[in-house]
């Protein structure tokens, strides 16, 4: 089946929408910005390929790290 990719309105990534628990936030910003479970991420060829982040950070969210 195919997975529906969106892009994060925070970092800019696309990622597999049903691997976040919000709408328009992918796993790692929604975890850093509002605690909600991430994804066990596993890079290959640059991207997770449990839910496709690219491993963008916002310049919002690299100063929250
Ligand atoms: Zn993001
Ligand atoms: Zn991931």
């Amino acid at each position: 089946m195919e997975k529906e990719i969106v892009i994060c309105d925070e970092c800019g990534s696309e990622y597999f929408k049903d691997t976040s628990t919000m709408t328009f936030i992918c796993p790692e910003c929604s975890h850093i910005l509002y605690g909600y479970h991430n994804c066990n991420h596993i890079f290959k060829n640059e991207r997770c390929i449990n839910c496709f982040w690219d491993g963008s950070r916002s310049e919002y969210i690299k100063s929250l790290l």
